[in-house]
């Protein structure tokens, strides 16, 4: 493999336990870059959140000038060529960052993608390997129920927006299982221990 460090992608439904299988990476000296995070702080950019509004109008800003971010979900969830626009402003930024953060760890042997819709926007084909934590889902939703005291119908709907977790498990390259009581530190060695094998 000739880029250094190697690019890995961490993935799997919502609720399988990426966060905490990341932190498992993140034990081991492994840098982690969460996708979702960084997205996220872009609202905090003014020249950003300008371009969200050029794109979907003056409603996205609250009177104090912050992201109104329940007014883009409303204004997204029920027009997909928003949402596929506003992704087309996120999901450069976020690749083109991580690449920078990759860069700023050079003596790492790889570095970690974490992001949910790693499959559903392509991620997967720019990097070296993917990683797939899976659980079922009757399992997630009893844990997101008390993680995010969301309803079972709201936590269905978003993990219907995504696909099966199932789908994910067969193409990564690497699986964690993350039932409770099995042995996840072992498993997240096994796969570091062959990620550095790779990168030699
Ligand atoms: P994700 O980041 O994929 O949405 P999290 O890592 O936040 O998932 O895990 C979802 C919930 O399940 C959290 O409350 C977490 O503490 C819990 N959890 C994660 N792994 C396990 C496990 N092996 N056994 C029991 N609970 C777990």
């Amino acid at each position: 493999m000739s880029s250094k460090p190697m690019l890995v992608a961490l993935t799997g439904g919502i609720g399988c336990g990426k966060t905490t299988v990341l932190n498992a990476f993140r034990s081991l000296g492994i840098p982690c870059f969460v996708a979702d995070e960084v997205a996220g702080s872009y609202y905090n950019d003014p020249a950003f959140l300008e371009q969200v509004r050029t794109l979907l109008g003056p409603s996205v800003i609250a009177l104090d000038g912050s992201a109104n971010k329940q007014a883009i979900a409303a204004i997204v969830f029920n027009n997909p060529e928003a949402l596929k626009q506003l992704n087309a402003l996120i999901h450069p930024r976020v690749w083109q960052d991580f690449l920078s953060f990759a860069n700023r760890h050079q003596s790492a042997p790889y570095v970690i993608f974490e992001s949910a819709i790693t499959y559903e926007y392509g991620f997967d084909r720019l990097v070296d390997k993917v990683i797939c934590v899976y659980l079922e889902q009757e399992e997630r939703l009893r844990r997101l129920e008390l993680r995010d005291h969301s309803t079972r119908e709201q936590l269905l709907s978003r993990m219907r927006n995504q696909l099966p977790a199932e789908e994910k498990m067969m193409r990564a390259d690497y699986v964690i299982l993350n039932y409770e009581g099995n042995p996840r530190q072992r498993q997240v060695r096994q796969v570091h221990q062959s990620l550095i094998r790779c990168t030699k």
